[in-house]
């Protein structure tokens, strides 16, 4: 069902292109002019490479791109991704997401996007390292990387391993860059990560939707109750970002009813332990076959699933014009980027459902990334000046209160009040206000804007705002 007033035709649009199809329907609830929004949208940067690598006794040629979409605020930044379809137009969409992205959360960077066009599950490990440490030095060679410039960090079918990896070569080929460790974020904590990044993204997602769910006016409008307690949750893949997830919503009480993977579908009303399942694919090399579930062959029908929640947490394309009429959740999050089509989108919308778009919902991965960053520029852990000296203060706080009543506080109390922040705290803390004031930010958008009928609208109209604020402040468009 394709948009009647547009004259695009929705099911043909290449991934960026539907990036900035949203742009488009978004903008003109922006008081931004068009020479602006222009800038706004176009990709200032695109660095494609082919380089070769060894393997085995054979040379093959890697193609790899940087996209680096906006240069609005430095460093530019966002992920590198490993996988067999990436191509330009796919890194230039998730570039773009990126820049969006940071401007909801108000993490102070533009967008950008990597991708090498490779297998990581079927490339040996030291291949992999020869491409991740050729590609970084590649970026080097351009000035494409460095901590006031850009800043990768993990994305689909790259991690913690990779980001160390490209630390180790951009600190071998800058020597003395006193800020080098903030060249990349998303590294192991030994080398300069931060505590919590790992699941960042998936425990914004938590975030997010607890705070979506706790509006009853909206909860009711949907037919739900408010509250994660209770909710019927549909996850799609099980890598970084899927299992943070699954795992975190259960902590509020939500029930993992389906699990969509690679292989097949697994599905059990009684709930799903995500921790079992992972185990499970990592023995069998996929979920079919899961014990005390029914396995649905055909992983894509997973998604079909009744449930009040649905989470797709692998690639985009997974919902299109072609299954959207068969979902049945209330609510689809977007914890992958662009999982849904624009044609997909109108058949959902008029279904009543909520779509929680990508560039807000999985933000928590940058939020923390930002965090990362910030550390690598102080040099020092978040809570290392502080936690002690607050700790003496509580004490003190409750030997005064002790003095004052006569009373005791018993040890289990005073262990719990004077606990002074570590690091974790810090991070989950200021991750857990970002989602909230972010969601609350967009919520307000659409409100006082009645023509917004949509999340997504209202979320890349309030992004293409805050842009628009730093380049007047810039002084570029008067
Ligand atoms: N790849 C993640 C994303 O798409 C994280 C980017 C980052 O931390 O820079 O948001």
């Amino acid at each position: 069902m394709a948009n009647k007033s547009s004259k695009v035709d929705l099911k043909t649009l290449s991934f960026s292109e539907s990036v900035s199809h949203y742009f488009d329907k978004a903008s003109k609830f922006t008081g931004a002019p068009q020479g602006l929004l222009d800038q706004i949208k176009t990709c200032n940067s695109i660095y494609k490479m082919n380089f070769p690598v060894k393997w085995g006794n054979e040379v093959k040629v890697v193609e790899a791109y940087r996209v680096q979409h906006s240069h609005h605020r430095m460093p530019t930044k966002g992920g590198i991704r490993y996988s067999t379809f990436v191509d330009q137009d796919e890194v230039m969409a998730l570039a773009a997401l990126m820049t969006y992205k940071c401007a909801i959360v108000d993490v102070p960077f533009g967008g950008a996007k990597g991708g090498i066009n490779i297998s990581p599950r079927q490339t040996p490990p030291e291949v992999l390292e020869a491409v991740t440490r050729r590609y970084t030095a590649e970026l080097v060679k351009k000035n494409f990387i460095g901590p006031g410039i850009d800043v990768p960090a993990p994305d689909y079918g790259t991690g913690e391993r990779e980001m160390a990896w490209i630390l180790d070569t951009y600190m071998t080929l800058r020597p003395g860059d006193v800020d080098g460790y903030g060249c990349v974020t998303g590294k192991p904590v030994s080398q300069g990560g931060v505590h919590g990044r790992t699941e960042a993204t998936g425990r914004g997602v938590v975030y997010a939707l607890n705070e979506i769910c706790s509006h009853a006016e909206d909860m009711k409008a949907l037919g739900l109750t408010t509250g994660l307690e209770g909710k019927k949750v549909v996850i799609q893949g099980l890598g970084n970002v899927g299992y943070n997830t699954a795992t975190i919503i259960r902590e509020y009480g939500a029930i993992i009813i389906g699990i969509c993977e690679n292989d097949a579908a697994i599905h059990n009303e009684k709930g799903l332990d995500p921790v079992a399942v992972l185990k499970y694919r990592q023995e069998t090399k996929g979920i079919a076959g899961y014990p005390g579930a029914k396995t649905i062959k055909k992983s894509a029908e997973g998604l079909e699933l009744q449930c009040d929640i649905l989470i797709p947490a692998a690639l985009e394309k997974q919902i299109t014009d072609l299954n959207a009429n068969k979902i049945k959740a209330r609510i689809i999050a977007e914890a992958a980027n662009g999982p849904i089509t624009p044609a997909a989108e109108e058949i959902l919308l008029a279904k009543g459902i909520m779509i929680v778009p990508d560039i807000y919902v999985n933000a928590g991965g940058v939020t923390v990334s930002y965090f990362e960053w910030l550390k690598n520029l102080s040099h020092v852990r978040f809570g290392r000046m502080e936690k002690r000296f607050d700790e003496q203060n509580q004490r003190n706080l409750i030997k005064l209160v002790e003095e004052m009543t006569g009373k005791t506080v018993t040890s289990d109390k005073v262990k719990k009040i004077i606990h002074g922040a570590d690091e974790i705290d810090l991070v989950n803390s200021g991750l857990e206000d970002t989602m909230i004031k972010s969601y609350n930010d967009i919520r307000q958008f659409k409100k006082a804007n009645k023509g917004v009928k949509d999340l997504r609208t209202a979320t890349f109209a309030v992004a293409i705002n805050k842009i628009r604020d730093s380049y007047y402040a810039m002084g570029i468009f008067p």
